[in-house]
């Protein structure tokens, strides 16, 4: 049979994930001569010359058997006159900008041929490193581009022949695969110090002992312990000083089924290559010890992900607790000395490889609720940029202050840093500048002209915007919530739901449920919450009890009323008789009383008069275990209150708080609970629904950390619905603060195109 000749066009993501090698091997399997190049950002083309059936064979195998980070969305066949002979397949040198924007991939998980290969008897047997072209560390050992073994942390490392042999072997799956190791040329472990017999099998003895261990891995450390174990998970939490943070999990398969009942959905993202931690229901009988997730339905969960952890499972029958080795907000420990030193008196051992970390990365959390949200957009993900295109300018949008990432935008792609947590303190503030710099040599970008920032006048990422930026665009952090919305869903303007703990407004308050017109570039508030005075500032996120009070002052009750009140229902919540009465006397004075629209305060205050929660010890503390209370619990019937403020209409959240009090004693906690939900939610989704009406808009974005919680979720796309329009959440970056720098990007990119700002 003759022979033809055929050029076909993969578009997807098909660079840097191992897809030319792929397609080198498979056309070589399949008798073909040809070549396979890259053309940047319009994909890869591949030249094939064979029998019809051979081609045919080739394109079924290229879909069917893809890497696995490879995602074809388009494919083209065009035939080609035989014009000259082709002799062998080849893999054509790059063409220029090659390596360029897009193609450095993020960390990915061990794929099968790797655990395979660790579990026979290859060369790579118990090496707990073992990587390919489709699998391993990616983004935290780069350090700059081209990505090539001596631009990476595995330069220290010459490869032995054996690897040097499979590197580069075209028909290998390890062909130029940067991160080639084994055990006689690789990174090695060490168990407190020493690589003598098998450090894994200690660290597992360690761990069934009931000891705290060290281990290092792909982008950072964890602190692991038996979470079967109640006694260790609470010495774990006394010595870290966290007595409430919930701590994620790593389990086999086999373990997670006894701890939760996954949706197909959920298995297909805990197993996918990005492996990342997912927010799960427990099951009400599991194994878990209680302190893992006290007060809480869910629990994060995620599967073994690197060679190592497979290896330490093959030891151990109960699943481990996994949490990042730092303190809350603060940046993991990746060096050696460091983890060694600063976790002196929290972990009994340490499990730590001789391989650098370059970028910090930790665990990427998902949740399913009406659809997948991101609560951390890190490992597996980053650097992955997202479509967006906002002209030539390119921008970095450095964040609001907690939970935060940094936005780069170049060339049409918005590149969403990793979680680098709360820039408070110099600690973080140094990290986010090595990340900023890291992306920037990832990237093969300089630092662009234009930076974006926060509002918040003494945000240390607003104060850093100012020293790099030759122009600062600043944004407010509720129009970036909605703003993020807009951006990943390509919309104009929609009517904004930005619903969180706190914002800086435009008015130097704390916002934090608000109704918004919003558009790319500007918007206007039109509604939201009623306003309540937080007393002693801050404490007040602290102590809900204090918020409590805030809300009971706002809804009119003054002197004796206000005293009773508070005696009567929030008394053992308050730290001493004392604080109570200095409350009572800072809110009637006005005394160091800051007013708030926050979402999240209401829903903590909430959370405290039910008896739910009373101090606040981590993030999002009484709020979630609201969210959970409620989940055995019905709505009550009530009406929902409404007033003006500022000309704005709000729901009336003071007057809402005084009826659940008054509701108090007569319905369960839970069905208290859920109606406060629910009232938050259906009040603000009419306001929503009259403000589109008004505007004649009918999409509605939702957005901020509130968006996290599923009832409140619910009711606020179905009320949505029924009015006709359609709600939007985000879907690709986190619809809490770790989403403000994109939405701050789409701003200043919109603003800078309409040339005000
Ligand atoms: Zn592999
Ligand atoms: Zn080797
Ligand atoms: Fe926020």
């Amino acid at each position: 049979m003759t022979p033809v000749r055929r050029q076909i066009l993969v578009q997807g993501i098909v660079q840097g994930v191992g897809f030319r090698p792929f397609v080198y091997r498979t056309a070589v399997r399949n008798g073909l001569v040809g070549s396979v190049r890259n053309l940047g950002d319009a994909g890869v083309e591949i030249i094939v010359e064979g029998t019809p059936e051979q081609i045919a064979r080739f394109l079924e195998e290229l879909q069917a058997r893809k890497p696995p980070l490879a995602e074809i969305e388009a494919l083209r066949v065009a035939d080609l006159p035989r014009d000259g002979k082709l002799s062998a397949f080849k893999i054509e040198r790059s063409q220029a900008g090659e390596g360029s924007s897009g193609t450095i991939p993020p960390d990915t998980a061990i794929c099968d041929g790797c655990v395979e290969d660790i579990r026979n008897r290859s060369r790579y047997h118990g090496y707990w490193a073992t990587s390919c072209t489709d699998c391993g560390p990616r983004f935290t050992t780069i350090r700059s581009l081209p990505y090539d073994r001596e631009r990476t942390s595995f330069a220290e490392f010459p490869m032995c022949p054996a690897c040097a042999k499979e590197y580069t072997d075209s028909l290998d799956r390890r062909y130029h695969a940067q991160t080639i190791a084994c055990p006689s040329c690789g990174p090695r472990l060490y168990f407190n110090g020493s690589p003598e017999g098998d450090p894994i099998a200690k660290a597992a003895e360690a761990l069934k002992a009931g000891r705290i261990v060290a281990i290092k891995g792909l982008g950072g450390t964890h602190l692991a312990c038996d979470a079967t174990s109640e006694e260790v998970v609470l010495r774990l939490r006394a010595r870290l000083g966290r007595p409430q943070q919930p701590f994620a999990l790593m389990a086999t398969e086999g373990q997670l089924q006894q701890l939760a009942e996954p949706s197909p959905e959920e298995w297909r993202l805990l197993r996918s290559p990005r492996r990342p931690i997912v927010v799960l229901n427990k099951r009400p009988a599991s194994p878990l010890a209680p302190s893992v997730a006290p007060g809480l339905h869910n629990v994060g969960v995620m599967l073994p992900y690197t060679g190592l952890h497979y290896l330490l499972f093959e030891h151990l029958d109960f699943p481990l607790v996994m949490t990042s080795a730092n303190m809350p907000g603060r940046p993991m420990l990746i060096e050696n000395g460091e983890i060694e030193e600063r976790l002196e008196g929290i972990a009994d051992d340490f499990l730590l490889h001789d391989r650098e970390i370059v970028a910090r990365c930790d665990d990427s959390v998902l949740r399913h609720s009406l659809g997948w949200r991101f609560i951390r957009r890190s490992r597996g993900w980053v650097p992955t940029p997202l479509e967006l295109d906002l002209g030539e300018e390119p921008i970095l949008a450095l964040g609001a202050e907690l939970n935060n990432t940094f936005a780069l935008y170049l060339d049409r792609k918005c590149y969403l840093s990793q979680h680098i947590g709360h820039v408070d303190d110099l600690e973080t503030f140094q990290f986010l500048r090595e990340a900023i710099a890291h992306l920037l040599a990832i990237t093969g970008a300089k630092l662009p002209r234009v930076l974006a920032c926060d509002l918040h006048p003494r945000f240390l990422t607003t104060r850093l915007a100012e020293e790099l930026g030759e122009r600062v665009i600043r944004v407010q952090h509720h129009h970036a919530h909605i703003a993020a919305v807009l951006g990943e869903h390509g919309l104009e303007r929609a009517v904004g739901l930005a619903l969180d703990g706190v914002g800086y407004g435009t008015d130097g308050r704390i916002w934090g449920g608000e109704v918004l017109i919003a558009e790319r570039a500007d918007f206007r508030r039109v509604g939201g919450l009623r306003s309540a005075p937080m007393p002693g500032g801050d404490l007040a996120t602290r102590f809900p009890a204090r918020m409590a009070a805030g809300f009971l002052f706002a809804a009119g009750l003054r002197g004796a009323k206000l005293e009773q009140a508070l005696g009567d229902h929030l008394l053992p919540h308050f730290r001493s008789l004392r604080e109570l009465e200095l409350v009572k006397r800072q809110l009637e004075a006005g005394l160091n009383v800051f007013q708030t629209s926050s979402a999240g305060r209401f829903l903590d205050a909430v959370s405290v008069l039910l008896g739910v929660c009373s101090e606040r010890t981590c993030e999002g503390e009484p709020a979630m275990k609201l969210e959970a209370a409620a989940r055995e619990g019905r709505p009550i019937e009530l009406e929902l209150p409404f007033a003006v403020e500022e000309g704005r209409p709000v729901l009336d959240t003071p007057a809402l708080f005084l009826r659940l009090l008054e509701l108090k004693g007569r319905h369960s906690p839970a069905d208290l609970a859920a109606t406060a939900q629910w009232a938050l939610a259906a009040g603000l989704a009419r306001l929503a629904i009259r403000a589109a009406r008004e505007s004649g808009l009918e999409e509605v974005a939702l957005a901020g950390g509130v968006a996290y919680n599923e009832a409140i979720t619910s009711v606020i796309k179905a009320e949505v619905e029924r009015a006709g329009l359609k709600l939007y959440l985000n879907e690709k970056v986190p619809c809490g603060d770790g989403g403000i720098s994109f939405g701050q990007a789409v701003v200043a990119g919109t603003r800078l195109r309409l040339g005000w700002a």
